[in-house]
């Protein structure tokens, strides 16, 4: 009998192995919360099921860049495997020749490494496994396990049978061994055309399985892989090559979405046969089903994501509005936030949605403590301080953090003529405004304590100036400075000194928690009646009703030229802070210069979603 095949040393080797053990991130949520997965896990290693190993995988296709719930089952796979000093593969399942790329590679890998985990050695692909996939199948065939089909596509699906009826078995299905061996080699050696036949397991056409009745697992395609060339024109299917690369890379636990719950006897099926055989070594891999992301006031399906860019409804892939992750760096979005989100909406093993407000105050959360404090003024309007002296200026200090007082402080240059924020005054204030009214007074924060005495109007009406006049007494820090107490307290930035930036605030893409959902089930769902009607991406009759992009929010970008404090100025890019009142706020990735800075909105300081009585659908 041959030897049991085990990629894991070849590739890598022990020292390699143990190098690969994965650290916990230093921001890692200490402590997580107990999930079923944890469990089992913890359980397989008190009893020793797997000597004390525990191996992970994130298995992506490389068809297209990763989202929010990709970023689900990376923190759950690398996550767990660190938890317990194991390791986690990332592999490539690059199964389909037509649609992969390894551009897309690349994306996922950089993204995986961006959210903080590494897979040090144990970087696969399904195509490394082409050749074992294809012995293993000969072997199948020779155990009788296996046979040719040369029905049509269209005619394996008709005689499948449904959920109530059994499926017919194919005219082709007692062929004898020979035969069947020959024609796979001769499929193999591209003596046919696409779909003439295809290579089916034996199982059982009466399941009461769909997955266990006979599944297709070759199929004849003469296209170019990206990775194995011309080498193949018969390529392995998802169900049979995922199993089979997981047993040879000795995963322990194999953990995908809700959807594989049926397709788990099937995995069983093909793994267990080889260990049978001693194709395959034991203790095999099992797999495990946890619920998917998904999340409210976006869209995690790939065709609707492609859509979104082909058709120019963002700009690009890593628009901060995707949902992806290259889009949440350029958000802003942090790392450790999303490991924050995800120990807060642990892990499930029934659908259900979660509220984008749960993501956004993770998100939140992170960058408060975190994020050193600048002032902005987005919407500017001029404030002239008529008795401070022309020409001159002074320093204000203001705290980095103010809860975080050895993040220390930093100069705020103050003068005559400042920037405020439009809202900032109004000229018939209603009950309850504190800010800048005529004859009000305000203190402008850091600094003096200001009364407002005038304003100056453009020909229209708007007010263009307004003209103040100070307290010398009040300066923020001196003795006595908080003597005289206001209500309000505003930020300012000297004129003379701010410097001009893009500001992008973004938003919600949706301006609906369901977009594409029937207008009734959009204002009547809750995350329950919603989630029983669920399954995968859009299975859901009432999503396909509408037209998702209806629900774009036409406000979920708005581009401002706006000023910032001078300590801003030598802010690389990604550097991340809150713009005091405004929100966090972080400089591009790729379009913040020192000379021309542009900063994307990250997220609010609050949640105004929720207040909002039409953003229905809110987890509770
Ligand atoms: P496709 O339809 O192309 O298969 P996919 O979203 O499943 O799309 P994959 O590249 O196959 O994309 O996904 C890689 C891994 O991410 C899989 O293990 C999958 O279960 C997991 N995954 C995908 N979407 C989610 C989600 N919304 N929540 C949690 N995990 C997800
Ligand atoms: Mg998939």
């Amino acid at each position: 009998m041959n030897k049991p095949i085990d990629v894991a040393p070849r590739n890598g080797g022990a020292a390699r192995a143990a190098s690969a053990v994965l650290e916990r991130p230093a921001d890692e949520p200490a402590g997580g919360g107990a999930h079923f997965l944890r469990t089992i896990i913890a359980e397989d290693n008190a009893l020793g099921r797997y000597g004390g190993r525990v191996v992970t995988r994130f298995p992506p296709e490389p068809n297209g860049y990763l989202h929010f719930g990709h970023a689900k089952s990376i923190v759950l796979n690398f996550g767990l495997a660190a938890e317990n000093g194991g390791t986690c593969h990332l592999r490539f399942d690059d199964t389909n020749p037509l649609k992969e790329d390894v551009e897309f590679e690349d994306a996922i890998a950089g993204s995986v490494r961006w959210l903080g985990y590494d897979w040090g050695a144990h970087r696969y692909h399904a195509s490394d496994y082409y050749d074992v996939l294809y012995d293993f199948a000969e072997w199948f065939i020779g155990q009788g396990l296996a046979y040719v089909d040369s029905q049509s596509a269209d005619e394996v699906r008709r005689t499948r049978g449904t959920l109530t009826e059994p499926g017919v078995p194919s005219p082709w299905r007692e062929r004898d061994i020979a035969e069947n061996l020959d024609l796979f080699r001769r499929m193999r050696a591209g003596e046919f055309a696409d779909g003439t036949h295809v290579l089916r397991l034996k199982i059982d056409m009466a399941s009461a399985n769909v997955n266990m009745r006979d599944p297709v697992v070759y199929r004849i395609r003469h296209a170019r892989h990206h990775r194995t060339g011309d080498r193949w024109c018969i390529y392995p299917l998802y169900d049979y090559t995922h199993c089979i690369s997981d047993a040879l890379e000795r995963v322990t636990h194999s953990i995908c979405t809700l959807e594989f719950a049926d397709h788990r006897p099937l995995y069983d099926w093909i793994i267990e046969r080889l260990a049978d055989g001693g194709k395959l070594a034991r203790p095999l891999p099992h797999q495990y089903e946890f619920a998917r992301l998904n999340l409210t006031y976006a869209v995690l399906s790939k065709r609707k994501l492609i859509q979104l860019v082909e058709e120019g409804h963002v700009d690009g892939w890593d628009d901060p509005r995707m949902p992806t992750l290259v889009g949440a760096r350029r958000r802003g979005y942090t790392p450790a936030g999303f490991r924050l989100f995800n120990e807060r909406i642990g892990v499930s093993k029934s659908e259900s949605w979660i509220d984008m407000g749960v993501l956004e105050d993770a998100m939140r959360d992170d960058l408060n403590a975190t994020a050193p404090r600048r002032i902005a003024v987005l919407d500017p309007i001029r404030l002239v301080i008529d008795d401070y002296p022309e020409g001159r200026s002074e320093m204000m200090s203001a705290p980095n953090h103010p809860q975080q007082p050895e993040l220390g402080r930093r100069d705020l240059p103050f003068s005559r003529e400042l920037w405020i924020e439009r809202d900032d005054f109004d000229e018939t204030p209603p009950k309850g405004y504190f800010r800048l009214a005529p004859g009000a007074e305000v203190r402008l924060r850091y600094a003096y304590i200001v009364r407002c005495t005038g304003v100056d109007k453009d020909a229209q009406g708007n007010v263009t100036t307004v003209h103040c006049t100070y307290d010398e007494s009040t300066r923020s820090g001196s003795p006595g400075a908080d003597a005289r107490k206001v209500k309000g307290n505003i930020h300012w930035l000297s004129a003379d000194h701010a410097l001009h930036a893009e500001v992008r605030l973004y938003d919600r893409l949706f301006r609906v928690p369901f977009p594409g959902a029937r207008e009734r089930a959009a204002a009547g769902a809750n995350a329950q009646t919603k989630s029983s009607s669920i399954e995968g991406d859009d299975a859901d009759a009432d999503e396909r009703e509408r037209n998702f992009l209806d629900d774009l929010n036409p406000e979920s970008k708005r581009t401002l030229a706006a000023f910032v404090e001078p300590a801003l100025a030598p802010a690389a890019p990604e550097a991340r802070f809150q713009f005091e009142r405004h929100g966090y706020f972080v400089a591009d990735l790729l379009d913040h210069r020192e000379d021309r800075p542009a900063y994307n909105r990250t997220v609010t300081l609050r949640d105004s979603w929720n207040a909002n009585p039409k953003a229905k659908g809110r987890n509770p």
